[in-house]
């Protein structure tokens, strides 16, 4: 197949199995001459609207100026266990005519070659790329199923929440089809990107980030706080005085002013109240 590249064509020294699925990222029918000569005003750097869990940056010459807001993601598999660096180096050779918007190799780094403000060449659909951004994962192993790491599994996580929230993207909708704004590559070209194994997360992917996403909101964030409050007293309860205290505590106890919860627990690193304060200050006469 034409649209099939052995990574050695590209002088890099990896695995000779290993393929790259990253088939041309313009549609059939469209002129890239028409789109290259954006290329002249093309940014060479990364924005400050790109994500900030980038620690690589290799800007491709693929790229064309966006006609349409970012609504949606798109995910697909990289056909092969590339770094960051190596996939950059793809996507710099311009009679490609491929190109992300970020990659993820398979130890979870994060590299941006196309910045969100521009249009990547990945989908072969210019409907759909004009509206997403695009994200190439590395496979750990580069075969059937086409598996991905967890590291680089956890990173596309965080990439698609924070592309979510920079975008003002409520939630990631994933319906099988083109209507929702989660979407891969199959759909539309013959291709088997992204690839068995992500295909088949994609729901969970959409259920995560949105998680994530609410997890952001006031109300999560309390709820954690009980939770969290929670563990912590019940641990606390079990705890036993600390050694500089021990003798202080006995006496307590020995004196009555330290009776307990009545079931023999002192709960001696837990928070004292004022009116269990004041309780103790009575036993002792003070009051
Ligand atoms: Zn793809």
């Amino acid at each position: 197949m034409s649209d099939i590249f052995v990574l050695e064509d590209f002088g890099l020294s990896l695995n000779p199995e290993a393929e790259l699925e990253l088939t041309d990222g313009l549609a059939k029918g469209e002129d890239p001459d028409f789109v290259r000569r954006y290329e002249e005003r093309s940014a060479s750097s990364a924005s400050s609207s790109d994500s900030s869990l980038v620690s690589y940056t290799a800007i491709s010459p693929n790229k064309s100026m966006r006609t349409a807001k970012i609504d949606r993601i798109t995910i697909h598999h990289m056909a092969g266990n590339l770094t960051v660096e190596q996939c950059g180096a793809v996507f710099a050779n311009a009679s490609r005519k491929a190109s992300s918007n970020y990659g993820i190799g398979t130890d979870g780094r994060v590299g941006l070659y196309v910045p969100e403000s521009y249009r990547a060449w990945t989908s072969s659909s210019s409907a759909n790329d004009n509206r997403a951004v695009t994200i190439e994962v590395a496979n750990s192993v580069a075969a059937e199923p086409w598996p991905v790491s967890d590291a680089a599994y956890e990173s596309l996580i965080r990439l698609c929440v924070d592309i979510c929230q920079r975008n003002n993207i409520p939630e990631l909708v994933y319906t099988g089809n083109t209507s929702g704004n989660l979407t891969m590559h199959c759909w539309f070209a013959a291709t088997s990107c992204p690839g068995t194994y992500l295909k088949a997360r994609f729901p969970a992917i959409a259920e995560e980030v949105n998680k994530r996403l609410r997890g952001q909101t006031e109300d999560e964030g309390y709820k954690q706080f009980c939770e969290y409050m929670e563990r912590y007293m019940s641990e606390a309860v079990k705890s036993d005085p600390s050694p500089w205290a021990k003798a202080a505590c006995d006496k307590a106890i020995q004196k009555g002013v330290m009776k307990g919860d009545g079931s023999g627990a002192y709960n001696f690193q837990r928070p004292l109240t004022r009116e269990a304060y004041l309780v103790m200050q009575d036993r002792e006469g003070l009051l």
